[in-house]
């Protein structure tokens, strides 16, 4: 089963380790990244300790038996013979000691999640050699105190907090502020009460064994794999738990023998900006981790270029040698003994979003990497954060609460507790919080008024967090530490209370809830980013439409670079303050003269928004979905009423007029009512039930084409038909259409063109597919509902209850709202786009709903051939860069089949 680790210049096959000299970077999952990247730098013939690396092989071995895996012991022995020969010292030895360090090494970089012991092999004896050795008796000292503290605490799991106490201390007693001010005396001091500390903590004599140190400390750093931190860094960044640790064994060079030494990090541009410029810290006189310890204050590597000139100069060529070689920002630690460098690590540097970008272009510019590979490069996920307003992270905050990070960006305004108040303010110019304990639907104007939503109640999949997400809106919800008032119109933190039109900030990146108005930095895409998204644009082959409701969010749209709007969902048009009346009587009317009365009302309101929308999309597609959801959700729902009633009666009203409408209403609301709303009424059943609804919808949809028309507007008009089931349905609206645009048309003596789909999100439309091309011009996948009706999930429910612990046992992958489901979602989106287009080359199919912006799903379309997706505003344009990661992807693939 393990295979033979055999190299060309490998003369001991061995099964467990690998010296230096024989590694190379792409043996990473092998070695680790550290073990991998210390032996590419060995060969490339850089001041590398010599050392060799027990394999992550090794580690998976021990977990299965709980043991050192066979073998290992002798095959360590060996190598560690072969170092003693290398450096010309011995291990354990009091007149000349080898001394190394134990340092883990993962396969995916995991800073500081793991163990390093240094100094490995020192004892009671061998300080006294390191002492003569070096001529410096106080570092010896100095080596081993450290070695004391790291072993103890690796292997006995003696924190840390307990040794500095006792330096503390004794800083204290001394007078002085700097370990370097300690005496030798006073060091040795230290050691004794280390070492009893270690007895009395850990009820462990500290060991003078050297072998039994190494045996000790490489067990320990396999076992730190599974420590708590590493368990939860791995669930955070998706690394497989069984995939082990490497153990890279070293021998030491000494940062800290004098002021001719030291040790320090450096990147080869700056991680936070992207500047092509040297970055980091070091400090003479130090070793291992002093620089990120903060025991003391490091230097800017700039002002090495003085102190030591030629260690910098050579830093430096080295630094530009290891970029150009990995061909990516290098992130490397190195230590200076006595006037000499050495390199101890390197590897990719972590970067923020922005320096990202700007590192991915100046490669390209510097020739170092193709525009393809810069594409390639970028994490989308991580671009998000440029994607919304955010809060100086230099700036010292008044954090008053945290909720659920719902919807990322920060927002700042004054606070409101009231839809309409959210509305009539912000006209005014005013910036408003909206605070409520959950959002309803009716709340939408609010929504769109408020510049971020705060919530006691709801999760990640509440109504205001789905809606907030959609319009790239700041959203906290959930935030129980929060109390809301919607009658006294206060807001109360922990014992502070606020008023309406008070200031206080959201955080929707992190759900923290901030104190006052506080400054933040708008969304402004980079020069850099956005000449990548047009190296995007020249890749990719989705086309990228928006979700877009109002002209608004299309004039967004437009800006982030979408190619038309490919989901306008009408209903988010009949919330307004002034509409929604209008709905309602349209709803509660009770014969067909009453309810053409109250669309007769609503068409120009209707036709408003849509001139608006095909203005801001001057030449690219609008895609107008007629009337969705059930109409009993423009209705206010049953307990509010019943509690109106009630209230009534108390006062001795139950025979008033006002008492006479709400039983009316109650009434209507409950002859509306659904056991199963998800599955009702809804789509395009309501508009055969109610066609002079979807008629005025139509309507007002070619009245604003023809008026656009007349403003030279170029209108692409796409009406899309929901939840069709049977190909009956729509071919009635196909005909509808066609007949009223011909009619408008005629009139006006104008006309456009345009293409009537409809939405694939019943199995049954998917699977009898070749029926509804006669009436299509294009299909749109809502997988939102084709995923709910695939499973038998109602979203609501499946999100609220189980389909967390689903994804926690591993019964699913993932959440399939989330990432599109390949093998049966994604098989019904399949079939139709095959019959489809087999039918009919010229039909157009793609994605709408929240799967359009994720990535992963966005690389599935582009497998399966279809024509576009359709997101949200604020993720087009990650969809544009991902669209071109999944090209490439693609060509690649189709490239290793040519080849094979
Ligand atoms: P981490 O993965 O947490 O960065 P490392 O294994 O890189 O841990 O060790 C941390 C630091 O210890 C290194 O940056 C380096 O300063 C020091 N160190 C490790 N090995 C040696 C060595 N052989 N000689 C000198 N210093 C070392
Ligand atoms: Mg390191
Ligand atoms: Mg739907």
């Amino acid at each position: 089963m393990r295979p033979m680790i055999q190299t060309e210049t490998s003369r001991v096959n061995f099964r467990w380790i690998m010296p230096f000299e024989e590694g190379n970077r792409d043996l990473k999952q092998l070695l680790g990244g550290k073990g991998a990247n210390l032996a590419e730098m060995t060969r490339a013939g850089l001041a590398v300790p010599p050392g060799f690396t027990i394999t992550t092989e090794a580690c998976r071995a021990y977990y299965q038996g709980s043991n050192l895996p066979e073998g290992l012991l002798e095959e360590l022995q060996q190598s560690m013979t072969a170092l003693e020969q290398k450096k010309g010292q011995r291990f354990g030895d009091p007149t000349a000691p080898l001394l190394i360090s134990v340092r883990s090494g993962s396969v995916n970089s995991m800073p500081g999640m793991m163990d390093t012991i240094l100094n490995l092999g020192l004892n009671d004896e061998t300080v006294k050699g390191l002492a003569r050795l070096s001529g410096n008796e106080r570092f010896a000292l100095d080596c081993y105190r450290r070695f004391i503290q790291m072993f103890s605490n690796v292997v006995f799991g003696v924190e840390s907090v307990y040794f500095e106490k006792i330096l503390r201390t004794l800083k204290q007693e001394r007078k002085v502020d700097t370990d370097q001010e300690l005496t030798a005396e006073d060091l040795s001091g230290l050691i004794d009460a280390y070492k009893n500390t270690v007895k009395s903590i850990a009820g462990k004599v500290f060991p003078q064994d050297v072998q039994e140190q190494l045996e000790l400390a490489v067990e320990s750093v396999f076992r730190s794999w599974n420590n708590n931190r590493a368990v939860i860094y791995r669930r955070l960044h998706a690394i497989p738990d069984e995939q082990g640790t490497a153990v890279n064994i070293q021998s030491m060079v000494f940062g800290n023998l004098g002021d001719d030494c030291g040790t320090g990090v450096l990147f080869t541009r700056n991680p936070s900006t992207g500047e092509r410029k040297l970055f980091g810290e070091y400090l003479t006189n130090a070793q291992g981790e002093d620089v990120v310890a903060g025991v003391r204050t490091p230097k800017a590597i700039a002002e090495m270029e003085q102190e030591m000139p030629e260690i910098y100069q050579l830093l430096s060529d080295t630094a530009a040698q290891l970029e150009a070689h990995y061909r990516d920002v290098q992130d490397i630690e190195f230590t200076i003994e006595k006037n000499r460098l050495y390199m101890l690590q390197t590897r990719n540097a972590k970067r923020t979003a922005q320096a990202a970008i700007k590192t991915a272009v100046d490669f390209v510019h510097e020739q170092i990497i193709t525009k393809e590979e810069a594409i390639e490069r970028l994490d989308t996920a991580h671009l998000n954060q440029l994607l919304h307003p955010s809060i100086d992270p230099s700036i010292a905050l008044d954090v008053l609460a945290v909720g659920l990070p719902a919807s990322p960006g920060a927002a700042s305004g004054q606070i409101v507790f009231d839809a309409d108040v959210a509305e009539q303010w912000s006209k005014k110019q005013m910036k408003v919080l909206l605070v409520r304990n959950e959002t309803t639907p009716e709340d939408i104007h609010g929504v769109i008024a408020a510049q971020g939503i705060l919530t006691s109640h709801g999760g990640m999949t509440s109504h205001a967090a789905v809606v907030a997400r959609g319009m790239g809106k700041p959203c906290v919800c959930g935030c129980e530490a929060i109390e809301v008032d919607d009658e006294q119109k206060q807001l109360m933190i922990g014992g502070r209370t606020y008023q309406e039109g008070d200031w206080i900030s959201i955080d929707g990146s992190t759900g923290r809830v901030i104190e006052g108005k506080v400054e933040l930095t708008d969304v402004n895409l980079s020069d850099e980013l956005l000449l990548l998204l047009t190296w995007a644009d020249e890749i990719r082959h989705l086309k990228i439409y928006a979700n877009a409701d109002h002209p608004e969010d299309a004039r967004k749209a437009r800006e982030f670079g979408a190619e038309g709007i490919g989901l306008c969902r009408t209903e988010h048009m009949f919330f307004g303050n002034d509409r929604l009346p209008v709905v309602q009587a349209m709803i509660l009317a009770e014969n067909l003269k009453d309810r053409k009365e109250a669309l007769d009302r609503l068409l120009p309101m209707q036709q408003g928004d849509f001139e608006g929308l095909f203005k801001a999309m001057d030449g690219y597609p609008v895609t107008v979905r007629l009337l969705d959801p059930p109409l009993h959700e423009f209705l206010p729902n049953l307990e509010e009423l019943n509690e109106q009633m009630a209230h009534l009666i108390q006062n001795g009203r139950e025979q008033s007029s006002d008492a006479h409408k709400l039983r009316q209403l109650i009434k209507k609301v409950r002859s509306l009512h659904e056991v199963n709303p998800m599955l009702g009424q809804r789509g395009c059943r309501l508009g055969i039930l109610y066609p002079e609804i979807y008629d005025m919808q139509i309507q007002a949809l070619f009245q604003a084409a023809v008026i656009c028309i007349h403003k030279g507007i170029e209108v692409i008009p796409h009406l899309m038909i929901p939840l069709v089931g049977h190909y009956t349905e729509l071919k009635y609206f196909h005909g509808r259409i066609t007949r009223m645009a011909q009619e408008i048309f005629d009139a006006a003596g104008v006309k456009c063109e345009y293409e009537i789909g409809t939405m694939i999100e019943v199995p049954r439309a998917a699977l009898t597919a070749e029926k509804l091309v006669p009436y299509a011009d294009f299909f749109s996948y809502g997988t939102n509902d084709l995923t709910q009706m695939t499973f038998g999930y109602s979203r609501d429910d499946a999100e609220g209850k189980f389909l967390t612990y689903y994804v926690d046992q591993k019964i699913l992958p993932n959440n399939p709202f989330q990432v599109l489901d390949r093998d049966g979602v994604g098989q019904l989106v399949e079939l139709a786009t095959t019959k489809g287009k087999n039918l009919k080359p010229s039909l157009q199919a793609g994605i709408c709903g929240e799967h359009g912006g994720d990535p992963e799903s966005i690389m599935y379309c582009q497998e399966i051939g279809l024509d576009y997706v359709s997101c949200s505003p604020y993720r087009v344009p990650l969809a544009r860069i991902a669209a071109a990661q999944a090209k490439l992807a693609a060509d690649r693939r189709d490239s290793n089949c040519n080849l094979a």
